[in-house]
């Protein structure tokens, strides 16, 4: 009996000497506790600081609007839907939320999956499948790397936005396969920068490729209308299968698939994490439905979003040596050398009551301190970013 449990103790040893690796490398992460409402100043162990790591582009997440439609769900449904939309958890609200995300995407229709990252898992493994071809650009996002390993397709990774790179593997490739799916992040969530949308499109046609493309950061975010990307790269209407999540701009939790009425009947029948799991809270889908109201009645929002994007764009030029990756949306990153470095900045700002994220391997291949901005940030929050930054980064 002694011997059987610490031989049982050894087989999970292993985890011990990994922990150890991780420190060492300075890749250890471990959440830290946010008290208080979302919005551009929290409270982290006591202190207050500014938000500069946070999703919540338009400020909607604190907003009392979606707290409010979110407490009259539960008065009218109760917290949990209880079971799968095919089975018993089917509630109007997921219909109308459904219906509303369309018309934010200027799609036929829209399916709602439990989070961002599901609706990928469920789609990629929905299209493909062990002969077909996945072409997959080199900083997606993790869901779509793990969709495509959940479909069994072949996946080849292009190098990151470069279009000649892809079409290279296309015309190699694509004849040896049944389908073939393009995925891309539409902005990228590390970097910032943007797919080169109608080119890939372009090749799609010309190799008849599907193509996926993920709006995590860029619905409610880019375009006119606030419909991402997608609408900002002009290619609205285009055939299109776009992915999203309800937790960024949108405020709430939940992710969704917007595309044509046959595609999203299609998923109905064919997606796992559609299928296979409980559908969204009726509490998530009400505070979802009020932003995505929101989000098309409010264009200042975004207009102010825009706003802050630019004075912060205009400080950071001033600021010599620092290497800023290139970037079109909210998310800003300068690049440092070393994990150690970047973590050390990190605490350095944390000190001054500015909360930026340490990035660092193996989430990206670089470190950097990424800066997200908000719709709610002032001014004056963009001011104290960019002296603090001037001071860590002056006197490392
Ligand atoms: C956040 C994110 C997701 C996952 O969305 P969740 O709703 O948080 O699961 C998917 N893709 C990208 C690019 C993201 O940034």
């Amino acid at each position: 009996m002694r011997l059987y449990s610490s031989n049982a103790m050894n087989s999970y040893a292993w985890i011990d000497k990994s922990l150890q690796t991780i420190h060492r490398a300075h890749w250890h992460r471990s959440p830290r506790p946010i008290d208080g409402k979302a919005g551009p100043v929290i409270t982290i162990a006591g202190q207050s600081v500014i938000n500069f790591a946070s999703n919540d582009y338009l400020g909607l997440a604190g907003d009392p609007r979606l707290a409010e439609a979110a407490i009259a769900a539960i008065h009218a449904y109760g917290t949990g839907s209880t079971g799968s939309r095919l089975l018993s958890g089917h509630r109007p609200i997921h219909r109308e939320l459904e219906q509303a995300i369309a018309a934010l995407k200027h799609t036929e229709d829209a399916l709602v999956f439990s989070s961002g990252y599901l609706a990928n898992l469920g789609a990629i493994a929905a299209l493909v499948g062990p002969k077909d071809l996945i072409l997959s650009d080199q900083y997606n996002h993790s869901s779509l790397i793990n969709g495509a390993r959940l479909s069994g397709a072949t996946t080849l990774t292009y190098a990151h936005c470069n279009v000649a790179d892809l079409e290279h593997q296309l015309a190699e490739h694509r004849t040896s396969y049944r389908r073939c799916l393009i995925i891309t992040d539409t902005v990228f969530s590390m970097d910032g920068d943007l797919c080169p949308l109608p080119e890939i499109l372009g090749l799609a046609e010309q190799f008849e490729a599907m193509v996926l493309v993920d709006e995590a950061h860029g619905t409610g975010v880019l375009g006119q209308t606030g419909a991402g990307a997608v609408e900002h790269l002009g290619c609205t209407g285009q055939p299109l299968v776009q992915i999203g999540t309800l937790s960024k701009a949108i405020g709430s939790l939940g992710g969704y698939v917007a595309g044509s009425a046959q595609l999203i009947d299609y998923l109905r029948n064919r997606a796992p994490s559609w299928i296979y799991t409980t559908g969204l809270s009726p509490a998530d889908a009400a505070a979802a439905l009020k932003a995505v109201k929101i989000i098309g009645s409010e264009p200042e929002r975004r207009d102010r979003l825009w706003r802050n994007v630019a004075y912060l764009s205009e400080g950071l030029r001033q600021f010599e040596g620092v290497r800023l990756i290139p970037s079109e949306s909210p998310i800003m990153c300068i690049e440092c050398d070393r994990a150690a470095e970047v973590v050390q900045l990190g605490t350095q700002l944390m000190e001054r009551g500015l909360f930026v994220s340490a990035v660092r391997p193996p989430t990206t291949p670089t470190s950097r301190l990424r800066i997200t901005l908000m719709a709610t940030h002032s001014f004056d929050d963009i001011d104290q970013l960019l002296s603090g930054l001037e001071a860590v980064l002056r006197c490392p």
